[in-house]
């Protein structure tokens, strides 16, 4: 079904460069791991809106830290 399935290995994100979230209003500049609803490591999550998601640098376990989301007016992403 998928054109592009090469191997085994589904499901993976293989963009291993970090995409950066930078806010329009603050101009703070984060990498993220995620953009969407659902995080793959975070399965019990479901945002609402598509958001921006990097691991909680100081939790102990992958938890998911949602950075910002994408403005509903003018769709510049914001934190
Ligand atoms: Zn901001």
């Amino acid at each position: 079904m998928n054109p592009n399935n090469k191997g085994s290995t589904q499901g993976e994100d293989k963009s291993k460069a970090l995409r950066i979230f930078k806010c329009t209003k603050c101009h703070i500049e984060v990498p993220y791991h995620y953009f969407g609803k659902q995080p793959k490591f975070a399965k019990q999550l479901i945002f609402l809106e598509d958001s921006f998601i990097c691991y909680d640098p100081f939790a102990p376990e992958k938890r998911p830290l949602c950075l910002g989301s994408k403005c509903a007016g003018c769709m510049s992403p914001v934190c």
